[in-house]
């Protein structure tokens, strides 16, 4: 297949990789930079969004927020420039899912079809193709696209409409922020308590509170390391789709504030692109502790 990637960060490099990897034509642009180990290995950079969805038929985007998407796809040199009718445009990028039915309303009256098709599983699941996918749109573009899909990630599953995998996303932040905040908090006490938080951690993964978060986030607290990963400005971004969107649906989402006022508190300390498992800094600045 010609496939066009637009954003080659943290997340699209590794992916655009398994794709030209698994023998598909890639094109490729970044703001930015394209990296050298994808031209390397046989993909082409072009010069503008525009460019990526003339030379190809289904076109990928990975960039941070709403209104990088809303630049790539609709801004000069955009994607809506150089599309024809019956390509498919797939947003990866975690964004909100009010502008995304907007997006794929525009991206559809141009005679192509739309997919919101955010990921989860991190740097980690984006370089090991086990990324969690979860998918909004129509039945027919999601099927012609689930063999790139496959080749990126593994639970890979179609929510709904246009905006769904996006509303899925934003549930799966909660979930996220929630579990680090609770990890950070239960080896802080271990910790404070005098026992080993790194023991306690490889005690705790057998059991019920085993989880992805303990092991990956929970180490990462443990051995002090807040290299990115996932930042804490894009799990702001994420936590602020959820909160704005609960006030519109009159949901109240008490834990999901706090979090997001701990992710605050480490930004205001100059952290905003640590790793987001150092919202636990907030939790030790409280404590007057830390953890290691
Ligand atoms: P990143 O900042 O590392 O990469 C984004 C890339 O997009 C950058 O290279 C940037 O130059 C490029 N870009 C920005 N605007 C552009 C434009 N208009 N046209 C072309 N390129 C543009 O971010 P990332 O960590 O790769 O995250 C990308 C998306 O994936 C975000 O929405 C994020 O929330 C989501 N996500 C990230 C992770 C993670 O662990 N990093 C996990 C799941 C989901």
């Amino acid at each position: 297949m010609n496939v066009g990637f637009i954003g080659l960060g943290i997340m699209g490099t590794p992916m655009a990789g398994h794709l030209i990897d698994a023998g598909h034509t890639l094109f490729l642009y970044d703001v930015v930079k394209v990296p050298a180990e994808l031209t390397d290995k046989g993909a082409t950079a072009v010069a503008s969004s525009a460019e990526v969805a003339k030379n190809a038929d289904v076109i990928i985007l990975m960039v941070p927020d709403t209104p990088h998407v809303d630049e790539a796809l609709f801004g000069a040199g955009g994607v809506a420039e150089g599309l024809s009718a019956g390509k498919i445009v797939v947003d990866m990028s975690s964004i909100s899912p009010v502008e995304t039915k907007k997006f794929a309303e525009k991206i559809n009256a141009l005679g192509c079809d739309y997919l919101d098709a955010p990921v989860s599983g991190g740097d980690v699941g984006a370089k090991a193709a086990s990324l969690t996918i979860m998918v909004g749109g129509p039945e027919k573009a999601f099927e012609t696209v689930k063999p790139l899909f496959e080749k990126m990630g593994k639970n890979i599953t179609l929510v709904g409409g246009n905006g769904d995998g996006q509303t899925t996303k934003v549930a799966n932040q909660i979930i996220v922020a929630l579990t680090i905040e609770a990890v950070g908090e239960a080896l802080l006490f271990a910790s404070k308590a005098g026992a080993d938080p790194a023991k306690v951690r490889q005690a705790l993964m057998g059991g019920f509170a085993s989880s992805r978060i303990l092991e990956v986030h929970g180490e990462r607290m443990v051995k002090r390391n807040f290299n990115p990963g996932f930042r804490i400005e894009l799990h702001q971004k994420d936590l602020n789709l959820a909160l704005s969107s609960a006030r519109a649906l009159k949901v109240a989402l008490p834990n999901t504030a706090t979090a997001q006022e701990l992710f605050n508190a480490v930004a205001a300390r100059g952290g905003s692109k640590l790793d987001h498992s150092a919202m636990v800094n907030a939790l030790e600045l409280l404590a007057n502790h830390d953890i290691a």
